[in-house]
């Protein structure tokens, strides 16, 4: 099965950093995209929002505080999940950082597992079901680095959308989402699908989940959650 990757923009002018960085978010199953100047990155976010920018401070056309403030300048980046990269470790740089918005930084050198985690973590905290970490209900769990559903410890067959969609329901529990939000939040909001469609694939995923098919509740006239409860 092939679902769509998170994609994590890096800005870095550094060859060994970029390779070093890419290696270790594609093992951990994101999808890196790497530029290398301020100007690139504003371009790229400009056509594609990823969903998660590494930022190094020291860039050739501009300093990646800069680019920082302009990004938090627009509204449409202003949740865009950002974790400077420095090898700045003063104080005072930190602290510039995070004032200009940045929800954390790493020092250089970083260890691949820190880097791993502190995404993670911001993930966590901001868009769930981009983090890539094993999710669990009940005897339901999602493994997002090998895309793999299984139930009971037992491997389940259940088709992309489905897929996504529980990734979803997994990342915000004992939440109420409307079909609208539903369809915003895991299909995007540029693809043009019917309300009724989530139904359908509300239908499908409780299929898919047999015994455990009552952790997706349908909340009437509102929409569905997933709930041990
Ligand atoms: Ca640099």
């Amino acid at each position: 099965m092939t679902v769509e990757k998170t994609t994590i923009l890096i800005v870095e002018d550094e060859p060994a950093i970029v390779e070093l960085v890419s290696f270790t978010l594609r093992a951990a199953g994101w999808h890196p995209v790497a530029v290398h100047t301020a100007g690139d990155a504003w371009d790229f976010i400009g056509r594609r929002m990823p969903q998660l920018i590494l930022l190094d401070w020291m860039l050739p056309d501009q300093t990646g505080l800069r680019l920082l403030a302009r990004i938090r300048g627009d509204r449409q980046f202003n949740d865009l999940p950002i974790i400077m990269l420095t090898a700045k470790s003063m104080e005072e740089d930190k602290i510039a950082g995070l004032d200009h918005g940045a929800d954390d930084y790493v020092t250089k050198p970083f260890s691949p597992r820190e880097l791993t985690a502190r995404i993670n973590a911001l993930l966590r905290r901001k868009t769930p079901e981009h983090a890539q970490t094993v999710m669990r209900a009940g005897s339901v769990q999602l493994d997002p680095v090998s895309c793999s559903v299984s139930l009971d410890q037992q491997k389940i067959d259940i088709g992309h959308a489905e897929f996504k969609l529980l990734k979803f329901f997994l990342a915000h529990p004992e939440r109420v989402f409307s079909r609208s939000q539903l369809l915003d939040r895991v299909w995007g909001d540029h693809v043009m699908i019917e309300e009724r469609t989530v139904d359908v694939h509300v239908l499908r995923l409780r299929k898919a989940l047999k015994q455990a098919e009552h952790l997706i509740k349908t909340v009437r006239s509102v929409g569905y959650m997933l709930s041990e409860k």
